[in-house]
């Protein structure tokens, strides 16, 4: 039997989400049948709104204005502390541990020369200066030990007047982990187990 274009329509779109196979997808989206007509459309409303998500103009993370909860804390901004990190999906995972109270720092990955990833394709720029605008006395780079990370963390290091602390997260962090798969424990210590750089 073959299922009504309506239905299938629907089904390749949650395909597309990583993670997700045909089956999986096959399964929710008739579960979605179930739902009122009015369920739906608010479904549909809210994923229509994820089109207009912004980014925080200062840290770079989620925002629903052009600055974010986190930037906007009066708190957090007076720990004169940022916490550098590769991706949104990294700040996430800190956030999650509980551990740390200072500002973020979204780069949007690490610098990649053979992927033609170089400093103006990071948000270095920005990054120096945030670090000259609040203040900042501490920076602890929560970059992946990859190659490319302990550049990425060299370069930063490099960029910051000599008198901002610049720590770098590792203990207990797989060489080319990723923050996301670890769990908030690990996370908490290889924040309390920071070392200079
Ligand atoms: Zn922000």
């Amino acid at each position: 039997m073959k299922l009504p274009d309506k239905i299938l329509n629907v089904v390749d779109m949650f395909a597309k989400i990583p993670g997700i196979g045909e089956k999986t997808a096959l399964r929710n989206v008739l579960q979605l049948t179930k739902w009122s007509e009015k369920e739906l459309e608010t479904f549909a409303n809210v994923l229509n709104e994820l089109g207009t998500l912004q980014n925080c103009q200062e840290c770079g993370t989620f925002a629903d204005d052009s600055i974010c909860g986190i930037c906007n804390d009066v708190h957090r901004k007076k720990s004169q502390e940022l916490c550098v990190v590769e991706t949104i999906t990294d700040c996430l995972a800190i956030e999650r541990s509980g551990q740390y109270r200072g500002l973020y720092h979204i780069l949007g990955g690490v610098l990649n020369p053979l992927l033609g990833v170089g400093p103006d394709e990071l948000r270095l720029n920005k990054l120096a200066q945030r670090v000259k605008d609040l203040n900042v006395q501490s920076l602890v780079l929560a970059i992946s030990p990859s190659v490319e990370g302990d550049a990425t963390s060299s370069y930063i290091k490099g960029l910051l007047p000599e008198d901002v602390q610049v720590d770098r997260i590792g203990f207990g962090i797989p060489m080319g982990g990723n923050l996301d798969y670890l769990d908030s424990m690990t996370i908490s210590k290889a924040l309390e187990n920071r070392r200079k750089m």
